[in-house]
């Protein structure tokens, strides 16, 4: 049984769950421990003890920690990136890839840690001077979702120990392998006991109680809405630290000046890679009229020609969704869609294959209401709705409507049309001529809206939500 890290050690747990790779239901990925309230309880008193001695360690330690850590993640990156594509159902390269992206942010991460800066300024008051420091918040809860098991992790924990925090992480319950596997390796990195602790769980029990645990001073999550406002609620009866990275129903505009084969490849990318299962996925596909009929026409071809299979067949372009659960939610989403009207013009069908598994086909809806639920609610699967609009202002106006804002697209070979977008859509993240989905690791990522709460996560700017300003008046 893979059991959790608390204080350095491996802790056996009495509740294991047997994991089965949603690509062949018939196979065991293996067995992973279920953790309870006393794990967390204990986990946190770890980091809470190795708070203060982490704290001050020396940076070149952190970094060297951090950058063995991604030394070993690119070398194993196919060995490690199969057992992602047997957990998740991404694609084998999807799944290399991930770790790929792991290994570099724990690399950039071991580079920032020697990078801590402050000010040392003159006082108001003549005979003072004036220190700003950037100190470790303490410790860090963080709670990550099934969708990226590596890659989120990795940009929550990296920075955490390069600023300094010690860290309880609990990883979503439905693909805990791959957070093992890192855990397990950060475990030989040669951090002190306590200092990175995995609580492997339920959401309801173990994530709970980290978020409710006074002793947790920032809570870094990452999942859907519904929970993360919960968790809101609870980091602000404690004035705890936090920050919220939930759900998108991301537009991606078409206008009528676009390059059409590049347009069709962003919206195909956007929508359907990862099996829809990306917070940045492009699930409203907004068209203007100019370009609707001969871009409905392309992307229905492309979309059909799409090869859905075992995550690790080399030919396999979109793996099965990744759970029981998620599975039941596209298919639900797909009825409502069928209800409210919308036509199924591709998709949604469960294809046989030779392996029992969570295989459904993408689907396009066309000719929706950008009103109707299946254009405002987060399906977080294969399903794209195509929504017509008379014109760019039209387009926008439409994209614009929406409770979330992580990422939006805009295809146009118009800069000036380009640079309207660019200023006007209301998202985190803006992409042009480019996939709505594919971030870079050395650059903020976030959103406005119902889709993000807090500072931003990732490169430079994760130190933000990792650290704490300390200002010390010196007379000397
Ligand atoms: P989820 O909210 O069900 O679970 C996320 C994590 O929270 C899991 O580890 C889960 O165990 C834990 N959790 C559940 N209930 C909890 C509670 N009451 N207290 C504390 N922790 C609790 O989300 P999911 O289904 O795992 O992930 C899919 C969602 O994640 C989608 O909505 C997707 O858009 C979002 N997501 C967002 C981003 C982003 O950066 N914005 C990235 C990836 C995924």
């Amino acid at each position: 049984m893979h059991t959790n890290l608390i204080n350095g050690e491996w802790v056996d747990a009495s509740e294991a769950q047997e994991l089965r790779n949603p690509s062949d239901l018939d196979e065991v990925v293996g067995v992973y421990a279920i953790g309870n309230r006393e794990h967390a309880d204990t986990a946190i008193s770890a980091a809470r003890h190795a708070a203060r001695g982490w704290a001050r360690s020396g940076i070149q330690l952190r970094c060297d920690a951090l950058d063995t850590i991604g030394t070993e993640l690119l070398v194993r990156r196919e060995e490690l990136g199969a057992l992602l594509s047997r957990e998740e159902g991404k694609t084998l390269a999807e799944g290399i890839g991930e770790f790929t992206r792991a290994g570099h942010i724990f690399k950039f991460h071991a580079q920032q840690a020697l990078r801590a800066q402050g000010e040392l300024v003159p006082s108001v008051r003549p005979g003072l001077h004036v220190e700003v420091t950037r100190e470790p918040v303490g410790v860090a809860g963080l709670i990550t979702p099934w969708n990226f098991p590596v890659a989120i992790p990795a940009w929550k924990i990296a920075p955490a120990l390069a600023c300094g925090n010690t860290v309880v992480f609990k990883p979503a319950e439905f693909a805990p392998a791959s957070a093992w596997a890192l855990a397990e390796i950060i475990h030989r990195s040669g951090l002190p006991a306590g200092v990175f602790n995995l609580v492997m769980g339920r959401g309801q029990e173990v994530g709970r109680a980290i978020a409710e645990d006074p002793r947790v001073n920032a809570l870094s999550f990452t999942g859907s809405a519904a929970t993360g406002q919960r968790l809101a609620v609870t980091a602000a009866h404690q004035l705890k630290r936090v920050q919220l990275e939930m759900g998108g129903k991301n537009p991606l505009v078409v206008l009528d000046d676009a390059d059409l084969q590049q347009a069709v490849d962003c919206a195909v990318q956007s929508a359907f890679f990862s099996t829809g299962q990306r917070c940045t996925a492009a699930s409203r596909l907004i068209v203007t009229a100019g370009i609707y009929a001969r871009f409905r026409d392309a992307l229905l071809e492309r979309t059909r020609s799409l090869r859905v299979g075992h995550a690790l067949v080399k030919t396999t372009q979109i793996g099965p969704v990744a759970n029981a659960a998620q599975l039941d939610t596209n298919l639900r989403y797909l009825d409502i869609g069928r209800q409210e009207g919308a036509s199924l013009a591709c998709g949604g069908d469960r294809p046989t294959l030779p392996t029992r598994g969570h295989y459904l086909s993408p689907a396009v809806f066309v000719d929706c209401d950008n009103a109707m639920r299946i254009c405002q609610e987060e399906i977080f699967g294969p399903v794209a709705a195509l929504i017509h609009a008379r014109d760019a202002e039209h387009a926008l106006e439409l994209a614009n409507a929406t409770a979330f804002g992580l990422s939006a697209g805009v295809c146009t070979s118009s800069l000036h049309l380009a640079q309207h977008f660019k200023r006007e859509l209301r998202a985190g993240m803006v992409m042009v001529n480019a996939p709505t989905a594919g971030v870079d690791y050395h650059v903020p990522f976030g959103g406005t809206l119902g889709s993000s709460f807090g500072p931003r996560e990732q490169g430079t700017h994760a130190r933000e939500f990792f650290t704490q300003t300390k200002t010390t008046y010196v007379n000397a």
